[in-house]
């Protein structure tokens, strides 16, 4: 269902809006500098929002210091003392993550009040691991139902401060509850919902995971804003983020380039003619498709969308554009035409 629209500084989550790519910062949060850098490579690899981990009155003094030179909204993850949210909304994070199930009436009101005051949503966190123990022996464990209905019990605190700026998440670091979760949570609020795997890990693994579960769920229509967890690099979460966005559709502004597995069919060096290929479109913000196709007679009808495509054959190859031939070539001639071609279509 479509959710209620949350403006997170110049981002809107839900109301229909384009999904968003999250990430956090790893870096130390009173190192100014380096978070900032760090801030500014997310943001060139396409990050829509990141969020600082706001520990202390020191980090919220570091913080203040360039809060309001960002266009990139940004998001204080606060985790059990609700005055240091109040803190951040009052200073001008565009969001703050904070999870009001363990603060008093009056914390919750305090809190409440500063959001409202600064325009700032709040972001709901429920982790599997931090589950509440009532529901846990309730649903004898880590379960979908009980991560659903600590989200509801948690948003009805901030209902009852009149409060509806909110976005939610239900993370675990498996799939299926995770996926089994979001999708309970769906038919139960209209708020929008912010997806993840948490912990999933590092490398392929992890990214894989992410995939499985943030792509199914958004194959579904289920999601408003979503982040990939990583260890590492978080560039390497907005990449991966973005790519899921590519691959599922809801992002059809990049170059798409489509390349045939080869077999006994291929004659050239199909895989270094994708590598100088993707050089040359990975940071393109275009919707193109280019296809690299091993053999001429499967070629060109395979990738018969493609704005432009390259066939390989013995000693010649072909160039096509949407599956029709438009000249035939000797192979090294034609590749570097394609190139070419390639060039031309991004700068069009
Ligand atoms: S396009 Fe040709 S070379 Fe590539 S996998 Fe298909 S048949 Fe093989």
């Amino acid at each position: 269902m479509i959710k209620r629209a949350v403006r997170a500084g110049n981002i809107t989550i839900g109301g229909g809006s384009a999904i968003s790519v999250q990430s956090m910062t790893n870096t130390d949060t009173a190192d100014i500098n380096s978070t900032i850098k760090q801030l500014n490579a997310l943001k060139n690899a396409g990050c829509d929002i990141a969020r600082i981990a706001v520990r202390d009155a020191v980090d919220v003094e570091a913080c203040k210091t360039y809060i309001d030179k960002f266009d990139m909204p940004l998001v204080a993850d606060i985790q059990f003392d609700y005055r240091l949210a109040v803190a951040c909304a009052d200073i001008g994070f565009a969001k703050v993550r904070f999870n009001p199930g363990n603060t008093s009436s009056s914390g919750v009101r305090e809190l409440v009040a500063a959001c409202k005051a600064n325009g700032c949503p709040v972001r709901i966190g429920i982790n599997g691991g931090s589950l509440e123990k009532d529901i846990k022996a309730k649903y004898g464990g880590i379960t979908a139902d009980g991560l659903a209905e600590s989200a509801i019990r948690t948003i009805r605190l901030l209902e009852r401060e009149s409060f509806s700026d909110i976005v939610i998440s239900v993370k675990a670091s498996d799939v299926r509850l995770t996926v089994d979760a979001y999708t309970k949570l769906d038919k139960l609020c209209g708020y929008p919902l912010h997806l993840g795997i948490t912990e999933s890990g590092a490398g392929q693994d992890a990214i894989v995971k992410s995939a499985a579960g943030i792509g199914s769920l958004l194959l579904d229509g289920i999601g408003d804003t979503i982040r990939v967890s990583l260890t590492g690099d978080p560039v390497r979460e907005v990449e991966v983020g973005r790519s899921i966005l590519h691959a599922v559709g809801l992002d059809k502004n990049y170059v798409e380039v489509v390349s045939c597995p080869t077999c006994a069919r291929c004659f050239y060096d199909l895989e270094s003619l994708v590598t100088r290929c993707r050089a040359i479109t990975e940071n393109v913000r275009k919707p193109l498709k280019i296809a690299i196709m091993g053999c001429v007679v499967n070629g060109p009808g395979e990738a018969s969308d493609a704005d432009v495509g390259i066939a390989g054959g013995k000693d010649k190859a072909v160039l096509f554009r949407k599956g029709s031939v438009i000249r035939t070539m000797p192979v090294k001639e034609a590749e570097e035409t394609f190139l070419k071609l390639v060039e031309e279509l991004i700068v069009e």
